[in-house]
């Protein structure tokens, strides 16, 4: 798996525009290597960085700190209550989503001896996490008690459908947002001023005006489209070589429940990557290809764990150690990170995040020469 971390930080500031950014880097950065990512975006915007790093657990962001990142993290997931006095140690900021949760990161700051901080998520229609838009009036007053000793950086909602076509809910969403806002106590005299902040990728891109000064990107910098027809900088590309060619005759039934039976001479090269690199079985059924010398070949066969076949009878100069492309651009054809998703019936997050620690990750561009 090469990951070019020049296009990751292109697709960056095409995404945040003049905003500041939240780089989402949860599931180790979608699957492409946190620690590279975190450094190539660190350089990219030196001298600051970004505003804060996003993680999904306590885990994640104590491995950034173990990676030398000392700015801010924010943990956007709910955390089990037993690993609240972990988040304080490690100086990470909380996603906040009930009053409960609030009074125990209160007990911790206590404990630690730190204001620590906190993102109090309003929820608008996602209905996974955070305090309820309508109700603003009701636990906003309880939330600024609550926040006594602790530091309420900003508040946050998150979109549930800004990537479909339809801009209705995320306008519906936005709009309670905003309402919930208006409610809430404003910031005791001297405090910092909260931020405010919704966009993922696909509201940024689609609408520029919610990117509101600070947006928390994540499909976009990897090079998924964010349902808009906005294509970013391909980032991640999936090869491999071949490692066994084949001429075989008529009738020759190939892989596991024997799917697939040639249907005369047919040439056949197998590629030494499988399910066990991530590569989604669906992707045989789904009609999924490799290139081959700028050419594709299709995956016959089922997809096994370690191998995969491709037919490539109409490629007869294909030879063993040829580099295959499954995801990617190769002497002028591509098949794109969403192509795949497709063929699976999934998101490019999801084929990107399945990717295992098997596939080495190869990093290119100077955004992240070490
Ligand atoms: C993952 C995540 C994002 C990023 O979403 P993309 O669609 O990948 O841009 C933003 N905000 C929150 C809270 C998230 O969990």
């Amino acid at each position: 798996m090469e990951v070019d971390l020049d296009a990751l930080c292109a697709n960056l500031r095409r995404v945040a525009g003049s905003a500041e950014v939240i780089p989402m880097v949860k599931a180790d950065a979608y699957g492409l290597g946190a620690p590279r990512v975190v450094d190539a975006i660190v350089a990219a915007l030196a001298p600051e960085g970004p505003r804060a790093f996003g993680v999904a657990t306590v885990a994640e962001g104590e491995a950034l700190r173990a990676g030398g990142w000392a700015g801010r993290i924010v943990v956007f997931a709910p955390i089990p209550p037993g690993e609240f006095r972990r988040a304080g140690e490690a100086g990470l900021a909380l996603a906040i989503s009930s009053l409960a949760a609030l009074r125990r990161w209160s007990e911790v700051a206590a404990e630690v001896g730190r204001a620590l901080p906190f993102h109090l998520e309003i929820d608008t229609g996602m209905g996974r996490s955070g305090l309820p838009w309508a109700e603003a009036g009701a636990w906003g007053a309880m939330v600024a008690t609550g926040a006594s000793g602790l530091r309420w950086e900003g508040c946050f909602t998150h979109f549930h459908s800004a990537d479909e076509p339809p801009s209705a809910p995320t306008l519906a969403q936005w709009d309670r947002f905003r309402r919930a806002l208006a409610q809430l106590p404003p910031e005791p005299p001297g405090a910092p001023r909260r931020v405010a902040h919704a966009a993922n990728s696909a509201a940024a891109l689609r609408f520029p005006a919610y990117r509101a000064g600070l947006v928390r990107p994540g499909i976009a910098l990897y090079g998924g489209a964010a349902g808009s027809g906005d294509v970013p900088l391909p980032v991640a590309k999936l090869c491999a070589r071949v490692v066994l060619v084949r001429e075989v005759p008529a009738e020759t039934s190939l892989g596991y429940g024997a799917t697939y039976t040639s249907g005369g001479a047919e040439r056949w090269a197998t590629l030494g990557i499988g399910y066990g690199d991530g590569l989604p079985r669906l992707l045989s059924p789904g009609g999924g290809c490799a290139l081959l010398r700028g050419r594709r070949a299709p995956i016959i066969g089922r997809i096994s764990m370690d191998v995969t076949v491709v037919d490539v009878t109409h490629v007869p100069d294909a030879a063993e150690g040829d580099v295959a492309t499954l995801i990617g651009r190769s002497h002028g054809a591509e098949i794109t990170l969403d192509e795949v998703a497709e063929r699976c019936g999934t998101i490019s997050y999801e084929i990107l995040t399945g990717l295992t620690p098997r596939l080495p990750r190869v990093y290119l561009g100077a955004a992240g020469a070490r």
